[in-house]
């Protein structure tokens, strides 16, 4: 990684690609407490402008919760780790999903039933087990959710931090880029992705495999070429882009 230089600037050609929690906003300690930044709205609606268009958020949050946190932003939101997209502010599953999400979560709740330090959070196409009350969990929670995976065909899992998600086969980050590529105004671009959690590693493999830029966001491993030290930073360079 090289980490003490800069990215290549954004040119006309590219495509950004940016996580929210941890990325543009600080991580806070519960996720409906994160400040959006005085500037950040108006900062990401002039790359709007100079991309444009194309410039999509990524988040494993819900895209209604992405909308209440920037409600005039244009560019295209991608929620719940690519399983719902929004074009132009309305919210559509981004691709077919066929499974029982009410068996999913009542299991899940069953698993973790005699784990009182475990959280689980129902989403609209999954469920997370939650540990970070008490790390020592994560071999437990590992086991349970693989154990939950085997059970539900057509889902797969994807660790991150303090916590592990079950998911909708085909969603991930990676696959909402990969559709997104696909047509304009992105097709044809060169993708920079911005993330900071373990679920943004297989988009930046997967925005690198296209001749591509990832920028990992703090700290821990990651596949990507550049980093930077937190939100502040990044901000700071988005803001100098086509400055002329
Ligand atoms: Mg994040």
């Amino acid at each position: 990684m090289r980490g003490a230089m800069l990215p290549p600037d954004l040119n006309e050609k590219s495509a950004l690609f940016l996580d929210f929690d941890g990325v543009l906003v600080e991580i806070a300690a519960r996720p409906d407490a994160v400040e959006v930044p005085a500037g950040l709205p108006a900062m990401l609606a002039r790359l709007h402008g100079a991309l444009n268009g194309a410039v999509a958020l990524i988040s494993g949050r819900h895209v209604a919760d992405l909308q209440k946190f920037l409600p005039d932003l244009q560019a295209v939101m991608a929620g719940s780790h690519g399983a719902e997209i929004a074009l132009g502010g309305e919210i559509q599953p981004a691709f077919r999903i066929d499974l029982n999400v009410a068996a999913i979560h009542a299991a899940a709740h069953d698993l973790a039933k005699d784990q009182h330090a475990l959280l689980i959070e129902e989403k609209p196409h999954g469920v997370v087990m939650h540990y970070r009350a008490d790390p020592g969990l994560e071999d437990f929670v590992r086991s349970a959710m693989s154990d939950l995976q085997a059970r539900f065909p057509g889902t797969k899992l994807q660790p991150a931090k303090m916590a592990v998600e079950l998911l909708p086969e085909g969603s991930g980050k990676d696959g909402a880029l990969s559709r997104l590529m696909a047509d304009p105004p992105f097709a044809g671009r060169v993708p920079v992705y911005a993330g900071d959690d373990l679920t943004d590693e297989p988009a930046m493999t997967e925005a690198i495999a296209r001749g591509g830029v990832a920028i990992k966001i703090g700290e821990g491993d990651s596949v990507a070429q550049y980093r930077m030290s937190g939100p502040k930073q990044l901000a700071l360079w988005l803001d100098s882009q086509f400055r002329g």
